[in-house]
């Protein structure tokens, strides 16, 4: 039905009451009353109508739409809101049917207008998501009207609501009924093509349900049909796009796509690339100054900017409203703080009619040199970035050099404690000569890392003669890889990493003989070496308060998932994420190596016994993780 049939059913009904206009006395009285109210009545919902005709699907709404990350969302919060605050409704709300004709089917609401008395609803229900998801009710009145799609209206506003919120008690029922004060909720079905999409509920304070009010209400549904469909038909369009409309510039989905590209090229050719992150300055005050048009002029005059200074093979995005990043491939740092630099200049360069001059702030970061990881790469430069606006705005800042300076700091000091106050039984001129390489990093700033290693590595072989050096960097590296799947964050891989330098470190109080001997252990031999990882943990390191966070995670690296494992018999979820990632590395390099009893396995055994004990020393999850750097790293 197009808006016009509607207006002319509205006319039919003036002319309908017209002819009794030339009645007598108190009936004349009162039809007339009747007439003058419903003439306007009509009146204004003739005007309201041509409203909502106008401000649902204009233009402007469609640019909207377009320009929206959720198409369909910002519609039919516009919808309920038309409704609710030109339409004097007392409630409105947008459901959507999920999973219809399954035994799963529920009610999601899209959108609700949002007032006082509704959020009282929402705060008796307990979880904010109780409020957004219900049970699609089969012999309710929503369902009849959206499968018979047929305008419904009820009084019943209670049943409804003790209906789809069940957990509700009586007397909230009855406090939410006061609030809402009303006396009709009315549903209107809605669907997208063939398809039922869901419904439209309203409350009024009005008995009942006028065919004007049906009518209306009917053209509205007509018109929040075509925004779905629009919406539906913006969604596909945009999801084959790849630039910006306003700016020309690449969009945020193109630049996430390569930005991933390039990192994995960068890994692979050890070549590093750059990512600047710049932001508009005072974007905000030439909006309220100027009008949002000359803040748009801004935007555009930045774009053109990074436009021209941008190489070909240079990805310009714009990411958000005025957020823009540059992607450098095989830039490094200081190139890419020269690019920065070139751009902040010529930004500040350009004339703006009625504006002036603008500016933007910078961030710098460059891929494997500050990150290796893309998500952490991003927010170093947008630390950077807002490094620029704190001190001042208009200036390039450069990413921090991220040193791990942190964890080998705390791993020289705790070593240098346990040596010197002889907490592990090392010999005197070992000892000696860890110390000494110990003082040398500390005081001249060396490539402690390495140091580092070679130290375990030099501890580990006066308890086990077949230790092989390199084997902790080895098992770092793998460990790290692990963690950041995982998403540690630096921190987090920085405990991982002091773990596993120091998990072992109690075997040095197993006697030799054990450790050396060929064939199997007996009993009371097994249960010395069970005891290893609480002897580490509680004797050597609890003394040195740095270290506090890492003994939890040494203490549980024998208990395995099903709780079959050592000293604690800890299971599942009680056992640290990072115990786990320590148990299986170091299975892992067992295996990998020979042993008195037996020989090195190889790499498809090993994959094989992990993958037999997945669910029982590991959790599932990590063995599908480990498996796959496992494949792509060491096979
Ligand atoms: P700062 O220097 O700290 O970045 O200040 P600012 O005012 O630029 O930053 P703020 O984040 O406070 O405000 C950004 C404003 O940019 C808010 C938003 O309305 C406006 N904006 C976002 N996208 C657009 C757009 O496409 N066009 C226009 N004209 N303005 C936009
Ligand atoms: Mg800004």
């Amino acid at each position: 039905m197009s808006i016009f049939s509607g207006f002319k059913d509205l006319l039919g009904q003036i002319n309908r009451l017209d002819g009794s206009i030339y009645l007598k006395g108190k009936d004349f009285a009162d039809v007339y009353a009747k007439n003058i109210a419903l003439e306007e009545e009509i009146a204004a919902r003739t005007k309201e109508l041509e409203q909502a005709n106008q401000t649902i699907l204009t233009l402007n709404s469609v640019w909207d739409m377009m320009n929206s990350s959720q198409p369909l969302s910002s519609m039919l919060n516009k919808i309920v809101n038309i409704l609710f605050n030109d339409m004097n409704y007392n409630y409105a709300s947008i459901l959507k049917i999920e999973n219809e004709n399954t035994k799963d089917a529920y009610f999601h609401i899209k959108a609700a207008s949002q007032n006082k008395n509704v959020s009282k609803i929402y705060s008796f229900l307990g979880k904010l998501s109780d409020a957004y998801y219900f049970p699609y009710v089969e012999n309710s009145i929503i369902a009849k009207s959206i499968n018979e799609r047929k305008i419904y209206s009820t009084p019943d506003i209670k049943g409804i609501l003790s209906m789809f919120f069940p957990s509700l008690k009586e007397e909230q029922i009855k406090d939410i009924m006061t609030s809402i004060n009303s006396k009709t909720c009315i549903i209107v079905p809605l669907h997208n093509g063939k398809d039922n999409f869901g419904c439209v509920v309203v409350a009024s304070d009005r008995e009942g349900l006028t065919d004007t009010e049906t009518n209306f209400l009917s053209l509205f549904a007509n018109q929040i049909e075509l925004a779905i469909t629009v919406a539906g038909l913006f969604e596909e369009v945009k999801k084959q796009a790849i630039t910006d409309p306003l700016t020309g510039l690449y969009n945020r989905r193109y630049f996430e796509e390569n930005i991933v590209k390039e990192a994995e090229r960068s890994l692979r050719l050890k070549q590093p690339f750059s990512l600047i992150s710049m932001d508009l300055d005072f974007l905000k005050k030439i909006n309220d100054t100027f009008g949002h048009q000359y803040g748009d002029i801004a935007i555009k005059t930045i774009s053109n900017v990074l436009k021209k200074e941008a190489r070909s093979i240079d990805i310009p995005a714009r990411i958000g409203g005025e957020e823009f990043n540059l992607l450098l491939p095989g830039v490094d740092s200081n190139g890419a703080a020269i690019a920065a630099e070139r751009i902040r200049k010529s930004i500040e360069n350009q004339v703006l009619e009625t504006i002036g001059g603008i500016t933007a702030s910078i961030g710098v970061a460059t891929f494997l040199e500050h990150s290796d990881r893309i998500d952490e790469l991003t927010e170093l430069a947008d630390q950077a970035m807002y490094k620029a606006k704190l001190e001042g705005r208009n200036r390039v800042k450069i990413a921090e050099p991220q040193t791990d300076v942190n964890w080998q700091k705390t791993a020289i000091e705790t070593f240098m404690d346990i040596l010197a106050k002889k907490r592990i039984p090392v010999k005197d001129n070992i000892a000696k000569n860890i110390y000494q390489k110990l003082k040398d990093i500390n005081n001249k700033e060396q490539d402690s890392t390495e140091i580092l290693y070679s130290i375990v590595d030099i501890i580990s072989q006066t308890y086990n003669q077949m230790y092989q050096p390199g084997t902790t960097k080895s098992k770092i590296i793998l460990a790290v890889m692990l963690a950041k799947r995982l998403d540690f964050s630096k921190e987090e891989i920085n405990k991982l990493k002091l773990a596993i330098l120091l998990y072992d470190i109690g075997n040095i109080m197993i006697p030799e003989e054990i450790f050396n001997k060929k064939g199997p252990l007996t009993d009371e031999e097994k249960q010395i070496v069970r005891q290893h990882p609480v002897i580490a943990a509680r004797e050597i390191l609890k003394p040195i308060s740095k270290i506090q966070d890492i003994i939890p995670i040494i203490e549980s690296h024998h208990e395995n998932w099903d709780g079959q494992g050592y000293p604690g018999k800890k299971s599942g979820i009680d056992i640290p994420v990072m115990s786990q990632i320590v148990l299986i590395v170091d299975s892992f390099y067992a295996m990998m190596q020979d042993r008195p009893y037996r020989h090195a396995y190889n790499i498809e055994d090993i994959i094989s016994i992990i993958k037999q004990e997945s669910g029982k020393r590991w959790n599932e999850n990590l063995v599908e993780d480990f498996i796959e750097i496992i494949k792509k790293e060491v096979v």
